[in-house]
């Protein structure tokens, strides 16, 4: 089973080092023919520094580096990658250094932040009509930059917004339409599954995934990625099996090979 979606003690919010996921990995895959891949994908230190509680400092990258190169094994196929808000700011950064002289195999493209009025609020401060179109508009950019394998849990909008009404249709076929045309996978995210459900006014569901968001995506001509997002090693390969469930029930074509994803 592949997963491209991990975290580690780095981000302050996960357990586990890189060698850790490798061996949880392992022990759970067992020796098979072929190789699984394992895509460790710690949220991004950023050259500023800006959200530094949930990610590890700048000052960390060369010792995160260091983690992948002390867990090679020859039982899996381990690639460095790296979770990644967008902001233009970062180009540079991400393409340059990160995916540049850094050699890293891929990065995510994700949404965690959008700005409400005084300060940065989380997906789950995401309320208004205005908050969606602000989230809409900044995981376009993100997918048109051409410098993520996917897009990280496309409907984590639902985190906070609470109704499937018109606003929260014109968000989704916003972000499905541009994936089609851009031909950029979407993440089914397993995360959401192992997190307390939501009760909203049309009662309990996970905070994602979100299912009125990937029944509507089973119109478009786009793929999805079915990955963990493990805060912890035990979690490595946890819900993905549930994600996979989701696409099959609306026909979303599946790719695990992030690799080759984009050649086709
Ligand atoms: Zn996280
Ligand atoms: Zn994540």
């Amino acid at each position: 089973m592949n997963n491209f979606h991990t975290h580690t003690w780095r981000c302050k919010h996960a357990t586990g080092t890189v060698k850790d996921y490798v061996d949880a990995a392992i022990s759970q895959v067992g020796a098979t023919s072929r190789s699984p891949l394992l895509g460790i994908s710690d949220h991004t230190p950023l050259p500023d520094n800006r959200w530094p509680h949930v990610r590890m400092d700048i000052s960390e990258l060369d010792a995160y580096e260091a983690e992948f190169r002390e867990a090679e094994s020859d039982d899996i196929i381990l690639l460095k990658g790296l979770e990644c808000e967008w902001d233009p700011i970062y180009e540079a950064f991400y393409r340059d250094e990160l995916l540049g002289e850094r050699g890293f195999d891929y990065l995510i493209g994700a949404i965690h932040y959008i700005k409400v009025p005084g300060d940065w609020g989380y997906l789950s401060d995401i309320r208004t009509p205005k908050h969606l179109t602000q989230y809409a508009k900044i995981m376009i950019a993100t997918m048109r930059t051409g410098l993520f394998s996917f897009i990280a849990h496309p409907d984590g909008f639902g985190a906070g917004y609470m109704k499937w009404d018109n606003n929260a249709i014109a968000c989704s076929t916003d972000i499905l339409t541009a994936a089609e045309e851009l031909n950029i996978p979407l993440e089914i995210n397993g995360y959401g599954l192992r997190k307390k459900e939501l009760s909203t006014p049309e009662g309990e569901r996970p905070v994602y995934p979100w299912l009125n968001f990937w029944e509507l995506a089973g119109n478009y001509n786009i793929k999805a990625i079915c990955n963990s997002d493990a805060h912890r090693p035990e979690d490595v390969h946890a819900s993905i099996k549930e994600c996979k469930e989701i696409a099959d029930r609306f026909k979303i074509g599946l790719i695990d090979d992030i690799l080759n994803s984009n050649s086709d």
